[in-house]
């Protein structure tokens, strides 16, 4: 199977914001956009995106998971970069469309139809980098993915880094590619100096998520992960997986976590964390490194909590368990 995101499906949806309005040009070819080189994303970062999945169930109907929620969120991002107000159902219009033309495509699970709207600044207008674009463009790109976990499940390793952060403060809530360029030095190093797979960001002490995923820590009974604020990424599997521990009786704390109570609680035999996002849904989190010392999570395995959990939410989506809580929205 081909790297995650590398294959597309030949048409996407688009609309393109110019003159105070929105105009949909529907399905186009996927394989270019022309962009002027002095467009405003190119040089001033005006541009966000989403990330979301449709699933087939086993009748053949296909069904895209809470595409409200990253309309919504994809409504914050543009707002809070200055981008044009993204009308949420030319977006909704949009999703179905591309979903719904390429119905065929969309792999069985463990399999799924990866969608990614994008929001870009087009404006030819290299003066303006104090001001917003005046132009942009809407589109919506598909690429169908394979089974997350086809190599096995291999627990991640995190280093925990408490003196840089994965982005500006007041932009962590935005879902915009700056905010990847600025967590990738943190990334490669802590690749190269510690074999790391990913950085968990603990700014002051104060744990927060990895470059591209939220954290949760599983205690017993307990899910603990840090509280909504704007200096992190609000994860629709995150709030999703809290739903369903809820539904199962956990307890959910949502409230800070130290670096100090997450060693603490680590080294407690039947503790487990993970990562949370649309990717994998969860990923169990193996070990942390810790001022050069490797710490082990749990048993260092991924745990029987995490799997639960992992599964109640998939068989949501493949249309194994019913849809409780109306995240499904059916395409066909
Ligand atoms: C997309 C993303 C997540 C996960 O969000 P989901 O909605 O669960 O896919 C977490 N952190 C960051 C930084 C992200 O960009």
């Amino acid at each position: 199977m081909a790297a995650f995101g590398t294959v597309f499906m030949p048409q996407m949806s688009l609309a393109e914001f110019k003159d105070a309005h929105w105009t949909y040009h529907n399905m186009v070819s996927s394989d270019r956009i022309e962009l002027h080189p002095g467009a405003h994303v190119l040089h001033y970062s005006s541009t966000c995106f989403e990330g979301l999945k449709a699933f087939k169930h086993a009748d053949g109907s296909v069904h895209i998971f809470r595409m409200d929620q990253n309309i919504a969120r994809m409504q914050q991002s543009s707002r809070l970069l200055a981008l044009p107000e993204v009308d949420s159902a030319l977006l909704e219009q949009m999703i179905i469309d591309a979903v719904g033309s390429f119905t065929e495509q969309v792999p069985s699970p463990p399999g799924s139809m990866y969608i990614r709207p994008t929001h870009i600044g087009t404006e030819p207008a290299i003066g303006k980098a104090a001001s917003p674009t005046q132009q942009s463009l809407l589109y919506v790109l598909l690429s169908p993915v394979g089974d997350y976990f086809s190599g096995g499940i291999k627990p991640l390793k995190l280093l925990i880094e408490e003196n840089g952060s994965r982005c500006a403060a007041h932009m962590g809530m935005i879902k915009s590619g700056g905010n990847y360029a600025s967590a990738l030095g943190p990334i490669l190093a802590a690749r190269q100096q510690h074999k790391a797979d990913q950085v968990l960001f603990c700014p002051g002490g104060d744990v927060q998520e990895t470059g591209a995923a939220n954290f949760l820590l599983i205690d017993d009974n307990q899910i603990i992960t840090k509280d909504l604020d704007s200096s992190f990424l609000h994860g629709i599997t995150r709030d999703s997986i809290l739903t369903l521990a809820r539904d199962l009786g956990m307890t959910v704390s949502e409230r800070a976590l130290s670096v100090d109570e997450l060693i603490e609680r680590a080294a407690k035999p039947n503790t487990e964390a993970a990562l949370s996002g649309t990717a994998a849904v969860l990923t169990p989190v193996g070990s942390l490194i810790h001022n050069n010392k490797t710490i082990t999570v749990g048993s260092g395995e991924g745990g029987p909590v995490t799997e639960k959990l992992r599964k109640a939410l998939n068989a949501i989506q493949w249309g194994e368990a019913e849809d409780t809580h109306g995240w499904l929205t059916r395409v066909n």
